[in-house]
């Protein structure tokens, strides 16, 4: 018998997992315009599953000259850092001509170290587009995991404008994978009547968060370390700066708020990159007269995060769309209760009226409302805190590695479910 060590389980011995995350690497700081919740899934998910005895392997394009060929990530994982383009960072649009350049060096990385692959998991379609392919190349089965969808995204909010290249890139990944993780029972439904995805093919495995990272703390502490007034009430936003978060659903609540009111709004998130979209809401604010009650921190470390959760006495997510929302659970986590919009995943991570609020309607009126009534009341904030840290437990990273992990367990047992048929001229034609 083999002696398998504390976290180590008898499916993932000998098996090789290539991760692919091709436009962001899971070591870039979130906060970013595209650094966010994929990032911190990746880095989170390789960890747990190496820690289980698989080797894992995560394919990115290198976006800095300083990036060395390989990065260790934890235990039996690495970051392969694949030059595809620049070596910097580049819009994310330009990044879909460079794929079939990474795709070529993907192979011939894994050629020239003998590697061959059980398993591809893709994230985000340009990830899909080339994991297809690979996966053949490798007779290694497909799991795609998409994290937003163009039709999704297009439907959620008119001036988002993903292109027919990606939803048809999306529509062969999802006709052609073996198998599709996705977050919440809602995105399991999108991709059956947006994308005529037969269920059967899709997991339903909700992210998850670092219970001991994200800890409920005395929240004077908190405020003192971030230099936060005293007795300000503090209403915090975090996230990717950019229009499907509806910061601007979140000013316009502020201004909607009782002027008197002794109030601040942190936003947390943003980088160089987003200076233009920070500067349109900073004119936002200023329109509407609540300038002073703003403050546009920037991003912050991940491991410092739980210092702003614990400040604050509300979280706000006000999506447009959402198909997890990491922000939501971790703010819970911290036993900071949540005033998020009714979509995708937050309509099954926050519970109405018992960790937080869900607000149906994308305009500020309703945020308001539900904000002064938390503001209002110590008692509801602190009986909402209680009842979110526990309402969050389930979400631990352990549950989403067991989860994953029987996936492949799964697929690793039978038969291909289907083969991977990526058209040629979306795998080959610059994108
Ligand atoms: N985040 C961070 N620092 C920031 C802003 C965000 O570490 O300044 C992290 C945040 O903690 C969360 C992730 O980025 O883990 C955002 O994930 P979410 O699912 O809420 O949104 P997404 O980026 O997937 O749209």
């Amino acid at each position: 018998m083999t002696l398998l060590k504390h976290d180590q389980k008898p499916e993932a011995a000998g098996r090789r997992i290539a991760v692919l995350s091709v436009h962001t690497s899971p070591l870039a700081a979130p906060g970013g315009r595209e650094t966010g919740g994929m990032n911190v899934y990746v880095r989170e998910l390789s960890r747990e599953l190496g820690a289980r005895g698989y080797t894992v392997d995560v394919y990115t394009r290198r976006a800095s000259a300083q990036a060395p060929e390989t990065q260790p990530i934890g235990p039996n994982a690495r970051v392969i850092n694949i030059a595809a383009g620049p070596a910097e960072m580049i819009e994310k649009d330009a990044i879909a001509a460079h794929l079939p350049e990474f795709e070529d060096r993907v192979s011939a990385f894994a050629a020239r170290e003998g590697l061959a692959y059980d398993i591809v998991h893709s994230h985000y379609w340009m990830s899909g587009a080339v994991g297809a392919p690979l996966a053949d190349r490798w007779g290694a089965r497909h799991v795609a995991m998409f994290h937003t969808l163009g039709e999704v995204k297009n439907r959620a909010r008119i001036t988002e404008h993903e292109t027919a290249l990606r939803i048809d890139a999306e529509r062969a990944i999802a006709a052609s994978a073996d198998a599709i993780v996705v977050a919440s029972e809602h995105e399991r439904q999108l991709l059956a009547s947006l994308y005529g995805v037969d269920s059967g093919r899709v997991s339903v495995v909700p992210c998850g968060v670092d219970l001991d990272l994200f800890t409920p703390m005395d929240k004077e502490v908190a405020r003192r370390r971030l230099r936060l007034r005293d007795g300000e009430r503090i209403i915090l936003f975090v996230g990717r700066i950019e229009p499907l978060k509806g910061i601007d659903v979140l000013i316009g609540a502020a201004a909607q708020l009782h002027d008197d009111e002794n109030f601040r709004v942190l936003i947390v998130g943003g980088d160089s990159r987003t200076a233009a979209e920070v500067a349109q809401l900073r004119s936002l604010a200023a329109r509407l007269g609540v300038d002073h009650h703003i403050a546009f921190v920037g991003a912050v470390a991940h491991e410092d995060l739980p210092l702003y959760y614990n400040a604050a006495d509300v979280c706000v997510v006000p999506s447009y769309y959402e198909s997890f929302g990491m922000v939501a659970v971790e703010s819970m986590a911290c036993g900071t209760p949540v005033v998020a919009s009714r979509v995708g995943g937050l309509a099954s991570t926050v519970r109405d009226g018992e960790t937080g609020y869900l607000i149906s309607w994308r305009c500020p009126e309703p945020f308001a409302e539900r904000l002064e009534l938390l503001l209002g009341n110590d008692e509801l904030r602190a009986s909402f805190g209680r009842a979110a840290r526990e309402a969050v437990e389930r979400f631990r990273w352990a549950n989403v590695a067991d989860a994953v992990s029987s996936l492949y367990a799964r697929l690793l047992e039978g038969p291909a479910a289907c083969v991977n048929a990526i058209p040629a001229d979306l795998r080959r034609t610059p994108l």
